[in-house]
Parts: C-alpha cells; structure tokens; sequence
C-alpha cells in the first residue's frame, strides 16, 4: 500500500510517500462503529503487521497562504499531486496519513477521519492554535480533491493519555482546568510510542513488562516514564515549552519569572514573552545556537557560554532521568533518540556521567559508532541498559494509517 504522510503548518507542508506492506492476519480490528473502536486501540495495534520502511519520495512546499507563491492548501496539494505523478512513476497513493499536534483529552490512538473528526480537530484550536487549524485545511484540502480517499490521523499526544491524574494536574485551581482544559499533555507521543516498541523487541522483553525512560532529543525536546510499555509521565505539559532545556526554548522555569519580566519591561507583552521563551531561549540564549554540532565544535575550541548550554541541558535531563527512574519503580532502560540523542555521542556522554549515582555507565567505543541501528552504548558493568533507537516518525503514522485503512477495507 503507497501511504502519503503529510505534515501540515500553516504556511508549508511536508509529505513523504512510504510503501507499507501489511499481512492480513494482523491487521487491527474494525467494526462498524469505527471511530469509538479506534480511538481505544494503540498505535501498536494500529501498525501491527504493516511494515512502512520505503521511502518513496519526499519533500516540503512552502509559501502558502496570503502574500505567498501558493494561495492556499488546496493549491499546495496539487503542486504536490503534480510532483507525485512525475516522482511515482504513475503509481497512486492508497492512503492519507497526517500528523496533527493536539488530539486534547479524547484521542488516545490514530483514528480514521471523517468530517466529525475534523470538526473535533479544529474544535481544539484553542489548544493548538498555530497547528491543529493548519492540519484540519490540509484534511479537507484532501478530502475536496480525492474525495474517496481514506485519511488517518495520528495525535502527538494520544500516546500520553494513559498519564494518571497526579501527573497531568497542574495544582492550581481547577477552574482553569475545566473551562480551559489547562492540564499536562505531553508531545512527540508518536515518537516516544514507537520508540519503546522497538526497544523493548530489541532487547526481547514484553511490551506489557517494559519499564523504560526515552529521551527524544531533536530541537524540541521531551523525556517519557515508561511503565508496562505506557506512557506514566512526560517532561512536556499544557504546552511543548515545557521541561528540558532545548534548541529555543527554555523548558521549565519559575512562573513568577515570567510574571516579573512582564510588570518590569514595559515594552514585554505577553505575545513578545512566548516569543522570547519559545525562540529566543534554550541552547540559543546560553550557547549563541541551537546547533548541537556546532555548540559542540565550540565548546571544544574553548567557548564556556557553549560548553555551560550542554551542561545545562544535561543536567536537566538527568535530573528528569533520576525523577522518573524513580516514577517507573526502576527502568530497566534508558533510550536516547532523535537528533541530538542519535547523533551527538559528546551530549550522551554529558548526561549518562551526571547519572553515576545510578551505576549507569557508557561503553565509550560504542557510543562514539554512528549506525542507523537501534545499538546498546552502556557498558558491560552498567546497572541500567542504554539503548540508541533511531525514531522515524513518518514510518509509524504510514504503518499505523496502512493498519487502519486495510482493517477497514478487509472487514468494513
Ligand atoms: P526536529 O525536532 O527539528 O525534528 P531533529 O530531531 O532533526 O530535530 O534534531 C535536530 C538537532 O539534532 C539539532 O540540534 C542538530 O544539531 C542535532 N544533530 C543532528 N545531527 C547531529 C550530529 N551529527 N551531531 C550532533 N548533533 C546533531
């Protein structure tokens, strides 16, 4: 099955064509009342017997939108379409696949779309309000020019919805909660999902017996307690500004530090301040870039302001590694993925050495190999297994789409 995973902003969208192949014996479940089987089944489930590893083809259109080349979404899309008949060799795609940031508190798992989905999409703007509204134009720009073309969605969030109440609360008062939804959802959950899938087959355990911490480490960044193969609590909250220091932005920080910044800086609104903590802090506002290659490169040369940014991005996530190695009852594995945590073997050293007190040690050989294989790097004598697992985003929501639609067509 050819599926297109379409990631879509405001104003660019990126896509790739994977070929999924799915063996019938697996696929999820599916019974006429689609959506509320779905929206229970994980994304494992989804994806079980589709093995999404081809990528056909790839690319990003640009300049969408008012004083752009390309006037709206529905005009990328044929840019796009032009682009996959010449690229495809005249074979069609079977299948939509989209990322959509938020899926608030009621999706836990991809879901087919119809327009009640996408309805339920835009309703969670507030929530999102930069992607999610992007993502519903890019589910009816679809809809408008193949209109029997089956769409999948796949949530950033759903993966976190197995968080219990005492790790999604924030302790304010409830009002906020219920009128505004202002609680812990977490991101990167399709990351997070599948990279425990894969650690845990990589070192033969029982999704159902997988106790593990993972550190996505891109330029947003988020750490996850694994329990049981579930996601029990994760460093991103109401919003991905939360948690580790990252690329640009500054993760956790003293509420009263933003209030302070507002009463003192008359020419600081609240719009400039989100701006400020979103792109103006992290690795950028300690180290001068939010380039781990470079910050590397620098620290060597003997900059402190670019050795002090690793530092301090380590020690957070260690400080997070320690908390929720605590919050699991004990991992038996700590994974490093994305970016930085695939590729940076200087900033996995800075972290696993602040974690001594857990008698987790690296193999320095091992980390220093560059492979896109999944591959231990903790050494022989090390308490806690650590694993690198390169993530691929677009290859779970292409499976768990395959998974879905093939479902569908098999018993629907
Ligand atoms: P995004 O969140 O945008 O998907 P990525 O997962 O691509 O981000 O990660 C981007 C980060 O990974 C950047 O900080 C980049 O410097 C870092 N990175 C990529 N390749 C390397 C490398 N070879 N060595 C060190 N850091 C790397």
């Amino acid at each position: 099955m050819l599926v297109l995973v379409i990631n879509s902003g405001s104003s660019s969208i990126k896509y790739q064509v994977r070929e999924v192949t799915t063996s019938e014996e697996n696929v999820a479940p599916y019974t006429s009342s689609m959506p509320a089987i779905n929206e229970r089944i994980t994304l494992e489930q989804a994806t079980l017997g589709a093995e999404g590893d081809e990528v056909l083809t790839k690319g990003l259109i640009e300049n969408i939108g008012e004083g752009g080349e390309i006037a709206d979404h529905s005009q990328a899309l044929d840019v796009m379409a032009e682009r996959l008949d010449r690229e495809l060799n005249g074979r069609e795609i079977d299948a939509v696949g989209h990322r959509v940031v938020h899926g608030g508190e009621r999706f836990s798992a991809p879901v087919i779309v119809n327009n009640e989905i996408i309805r339920a999409i835009e309703r969670l703007a507030p929530l999102a309000p930069l992607h999610n509204p992007a993502a519903a134009l890019g589910l009816r720009a679809i809809q408008k020019k193949w209109p029997e073309m089956p769409q999948v969605v796949v949530f950033d969030t759903a993966f976190h919805r197995s968080l219990p109440e005492k790790a999604w609360r924030y302790a304010i008062p409830d009002a906020f909660y219920r009128l505004h939804g202002i609680r812990r959802y977490g991101f990167h959950g399709t990351s997070h999902d599948y990279v425990t899938g894969k650690a845990a087959e990589f070192l033969g355990v029982d999704r159902e017996d997988f106790d593990a911490v993972i550190a996505h480490l891109g330029n947003g960044a988020s750490v996850t307690a694994i329990r049981g193969g579930a996601s029990i609590d994760t460093s991103m909250g109401y919003t991905p500004l939360a948690g580790l220091v990252m690329g640009t932005r500054s993760g956790d920080i003293d509420p009263s530090v933003l209030t302070g910044i507002l009463t003192r800086n008359k020419d600081v609104d609240a719009e400039r301040l989100d701006e400020i903590l979103n792109k103006e802090s992290g690795l950028t506002a300690v180290g001068g870039t939010n380039d781990m290659r470079e910050l590397e490169q620098r620290a060597e040369s003997g900059d402190s302001g670019a050795q002090l940014a690793m530092d301090m991005a380590a020690y957070r996530l260690a400080k997070y590694i320690g908390g929720y190695h605590v919050a699991v009852g004990g991992m038996q594995c700590l994974v490093f993925t994305a970016g930085i945590g695939e590729n940076s073997a200087a900033f996995r050293k800075l972290v696993v050495d602040e974690l001594s007190a857990l008698g987790i040690t690296l193999d320095p050989e091992a980390n220093e190999v560059r492979s896109a294989e999944t591959r231990v790097i903790s050494g022989e004598d090390s308490a806690i297994t650590v694993l690198v697992v390169p993530t691929d985003e677009e290859r779970a929501i292409a499976e768990a789409t395959a998974g879905l639609v093939e479902a569908r067509i098999d018993h629907g």
